[in-house]
């Protein structure tokens, strides 16, 4: 059984539709996917909706913009009940917080020389509901200022570039409870990626956050080395979360993490799926009817 949990669409930062990004799962022989587009449940309909039609497993989730102790942390929530008012509630200020961001990107693009309007990411950000650096990215080469994504992120977008903008994230902390009291399972996305500064996730860090709900961390990254993959693997046994492996794919949009490059132990998927049923039955919110066998 091939699992693989963490995959974008262009209802995010991906490039595929939903549809086309179940095809493709099935075309690369996946037989449970989990869809989680940034801060927004807008894929799951069509995803689900295709799913069924090829007899694959879509686990409907959300890769969700946190903060933890100051610092940018992704966190995956598995089958939460979107329609739960604080959740949904929050990743709108998420969503707000990216719209509001735009403007401010273009205008410091602007003031670098690079004539770009809000025109020019609309245009390539296609049916997104969760406007990214990538759309700008996207824009900037097709304008022809860069040749890619990465070269975007480079020279300008990046933390440390030139036309870097902040925006609203949720409490990490906060926002795990809420997917918990939403009937769903929480995990964190590549928590050990070299781009990001994860000082704040070490052994005390994950301890904490396990103690406020955490199920689980995404080991099998491809942002996480052989080594970094061993040690969380062994700090994840002595903390007894569960752990992940997923491709985090993008389409186009990024390279080197193709469909099921990296997928989950099914043992450690039953677990995830235990736990969406404690939580479930706890809060009372049922697990999205879209989950088929
Ligand atoms: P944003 O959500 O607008 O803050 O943009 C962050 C997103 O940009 C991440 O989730 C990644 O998917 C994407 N990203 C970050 N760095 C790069 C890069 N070097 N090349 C392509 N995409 C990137
Ligand atoms: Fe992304
Ligand atoms: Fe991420
Ligand atoms: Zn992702």
């Amino acid at each position: 059984m091939r699992i693989d949990l963490h995959t974008h669409t262009d209802r995010s930062d991906g490039t595929e539709s939903p549809g086309d990004l179940v095809r493709r799962a099935h075309a690369h022989r996946i037989d449970v996917l989990g869809l989680t587009d940034h801060d927004t449940t807008e894929g799951w309909a069509d995803a689900v909706e295709v799913a069924d039609e090829l007899g694959i497993v879509l686990v409907p989730g959300i890769e969700i913009s946190c903060t933890f102790v100051g610092y940018g942390v992704h966190l995956l929530g598995y089958l939460p009940d979107p329609t739960y008012e604080p959740l949904a509630t929050e990743l709108q200020r998420v969503l707000d917080g990216r719209n509001s961001r735009l403007p401010a990107t273009l205008a410091r693009l602007r003031d670098l020389g690079i004539d770009i309007d809000v025109h020019d990411v609309r245009r390539v950000s296609g049916e997104t509901a969760a406007t990214g650096r990538p759309h700008v990215a996207d824009a900037l080469i097709a304008l022809g200022v860069v040749a890619d994504r990465d070269e975007a992120f480079d020279r300008y977008l990046g933390p440390q570039g030139p036309a870097y903008v902040s925006r609203y994230a949720a409490d990490l902390e906060t926002m795990i409870d809420t997917v918990r009291q939403a009937g769903g399972v929480s995990v964190l996305a590549h928590p050990w990626a070299s781009r990001h500064d994860h000082s704040a996730l070490d052994e005390a860090g994950l301890t904490r956050l396990k103690q406020a709900g955490l199920a689980g961390v995404e080991v099998d990254h491809e942002d996480h080395a052989p080594g970094v993959r061993a040690e969380l693997r062994a700090l994840a046994g002595r903390l007894d979360l569960l752990t992940t492996g997923a491709s985090d794919h993008h389409g186009t949009g990024k390279v080197g993490h193709l469909l099921g490059c990296n997928t989950t132990d099914p043992e450690q998927y039953d677990r995830l799926l235990d736990l969406a049923a404690q939580s479930a039955a706890v809060s009372g919110r049922r697990t999205p009817e879209v989950l088929r066998a």
